[in-house]
Parts: C-alpha cells; structure tokens; sequence
C-alpha cells in the first residue's frame, strides 16, 4: 500500500458530491486572480515566462519518449492520446491528489504546448474528473 492511500480515501470520502474547479489555460493567457493554484503542466522548463507559478506537475505531462514518437511521425496524434492516458494511470495517485486539491480550491493547469495538435492538457484534466467521480460515487456507495 501506498503512503497516504487511507487519507486520499477518507478525504475523498469527505468531497463526494463536491464539485471540483480544475481547468487547464494557456501559459500565453494571463494570470487572473481566479487560477487559484497555478501548476505548470510540463515536462520541460517552458522558454515563455508562465508568471506566477505555486507548483510544476512534471509527471502529469507525455514522456519525451512518448512525445518523441510523435514528432518523428511513428506514432499518430491519436496513438499519442491514447499512450498517453496509459502513462496518466501509472499516476492515478497524483491525478486523485489533484482532484482533492480542485475540490478544496481552484486549480489552474498551465499548459505550455507549442502545438495545439500534441497538448494533452484537456485530457489531463477529463481523467482527473472521472477519476474523482469514480471515487465520490463508491464513497456514496454507488
Ligand atoms: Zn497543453
């Protein structure tokens, strides 16, 4: 069992039913005082400055392998999504920690993608929502 696997449960527990306020924005959008916790959503140091920044999710972001599969046209924006959503479950852990952190406040990913085509970002944010109803409804025992 992972550390801190009974407190995810319990504070799931506690948020069933509670919307959560996650959404991802570009980091060319400026900084509006309802992003609430801003978090990069990179695997890399962007070169534009995102403004104010409160964390870096590295791991929630394609691999460079992934990403360089994609470049060098082996793999489809398609196959890519897919890979993708692959790589997010081996961090359903971090994806459940930030829906409990979007439940508590708002939470605003940065996205950093140069193409609109290879950003993952809005996927990002739809498998912590379903990850999150998921465990809402087995805490109302659904
Ligand atoms: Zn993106």
């Amino acid at each position: 069992m992972r550390p801190g696997k009974e407190d995810l449960a319990g504070t799931a527990v506690r948020l069933a039913g509670k919307r959560m306020e996650l959404r991802a924005k570009s980091i060319r959008a400026a900084v509006s005082l309802t992003d609430g916790e801003r978090l990069l959503l990179s695997r890399t140091r962007p070169r534009e400055n995102a403004g104010r920044l409160d964390g870096w999710e590295r791991d929630l972001a394609p691999s460079a392998k992934l990403d360089f599969a994609l470049w060098r046209h082996w793999i489809t924006p398609r196959e890519h999504a897919s890979l993708f959503v692959g790589e997010l479950w081996s961090h359903a852990h971090q994806l459940a920690l930030l829906g409990a952190r979007a439940s508590r406040h708002p939470v605003t990913l940065i996205c950093a993608c140069s193409d609109r085509l290879r950003c993952r970002c809005d996927l990002v944010v739809e498998m912590v929502e379903r990850l999150h109803g998921a465990r809402a409804a087995c805490a109302a025992g659904r």
